[in-house]
């Protein structure tokens, strides 16, 4: 298929030295990674921050998560514990971000972690962004390459659909895997889960050998997937639906389900992984084609379907 957008690039030896320059300059460029497409720039340069926050139109206050290559990178800028290094060990590089407790002597940039003394902190495993990390001396901020509330993006045309050509490198590495958000977790006190993702609750406890909370009012502002609307696909959704009108769009889960135009089944073999990576896809999908509403099935509330539904809630909401 030709590459109808001049901003999208495949990866290789020439893109990626590409992708470093521009990050050393300051510029933002868009990055594949196993959760969702990202924008990324330098964690220590003003300026490469604020045109994320810029290009994003997201809010000052809702923090960045920084990424780092390894732990090694990042015990200068944050505290380690023992909670991290159990789940480091089990999951990183991977889809789980760490909220600890920032150094005195950090050099990310104040409003990364929009003032607060915590830093939202991860270690992907996507070939791509690892690649880029490895080369570099500065962690990347860097959040889903979206418009602030709108759905993440899974694949670069998503990326270049959002932003247009206000950025100029996107690396194309085909659809992220996971197709949702990692899983954040705040290990500053007693862990407690604030935007459950695909490594679940149930798995975290084993390994922590606890019962972790998920965290579910957002007091005092404490992360930013926990804003109430997001993720939202920019029409309604009406979750735990049986019964639908047929003008609308239908999502749905498990076999049960015939084929049918306006039926989107997120997973026929009712696999919630398979789900929570076909999520956003739908949504955009639903959107292109002018839906005016989508109608959604209960999706069962446990492992990874509390993330799925988690964004399913902020989607719905208006
Ligand atoms: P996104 O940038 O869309 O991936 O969303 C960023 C995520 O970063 C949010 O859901 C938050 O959980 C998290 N975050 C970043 N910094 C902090 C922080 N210092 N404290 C708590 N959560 C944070
Ligand atoms: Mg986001």
């Amino acid at each position: 298929m030709k590459n109808i957008y001049s901003n999208i690039f495949s990866f290789n030896k020439k893109t990626l030295h590409k992708s470093i320059t521009n990050l050393k300059k300051g510029n933002v460029v868009g990055l594949p990674t196993e959760t969702v497409y990202g924008l990324a720039g330098n964690a220590y340069s003003k300026k490469s921050v604020n045109k994320i926050y810029k290009l994003k139109k997201r809010p000052k206050f809702n923090p960045l998560i920084v990424h780092y290559f390894n732990y090694k990178n990042a015990e200068k800028e944050v505290v380690l514990n023992d909670n991290f290094f159990k789940l480091y060990k089990k999951f990183c590089p991977g889809p789980i971000t760490f909220i600890l407790k920032k150094r005195i002597k950090s050099k990310i940039q104040s409003f990364v972690t929009a003032n607060l003394n915590t830093v939202a902190v991860r270690f992907p495993s996507h070939r791509v962004v690892r690649s880029i990390l490895k080369k570099i001396d500065f962690p990347l901020a860097m959040p889903s390459a979206n418009l602030s509330s709108g759905v993440s993006p899974v694949n670069a045309e998503n990326v270049a659909d959002e932003f247009k050509k206000n950025i100029k490198l996107i690396i194309n590495d085909g659809k992220s895997k996971i197709g949702i958000e990692s899983t954040v977790i705040d290990l500053t006190g007693k862990p407690k889960i604030l935007r459950p993702g695909i490594i679940s609750p149930e798995i975290i406890n084993k390994i922590l050998k606890t019962r972790i909370n998920i965290a579910r009012k957002n007091l005092k502002f404490k992360s930013p997937g926990m804003l109430k609307r997001h993720y939202s696909p920019g029409i309604p959704v009406l979750l735990n639906q049986k019964t639908f009108n047929t003008k609308h769009a239908f999502i749905t889960f498990g076999k049960k389900y015939k084929n049918k135009k306006n039926y989107f089944n997120l997973s026929k073999k009712s696999n919630l992984k398979e789900a929570a990576s076909n999520l956003y896809e739908t949504l955009r999908k639903i959107k292109k084609l002018k839906f005016k509403k989508i109608y959604v099935v209960k999706i069962p509330n446990k492992s990874i379907g509390i993330a799925i539904n988690d964004r399913l809630k902020r989607a719905s909401h208006e």
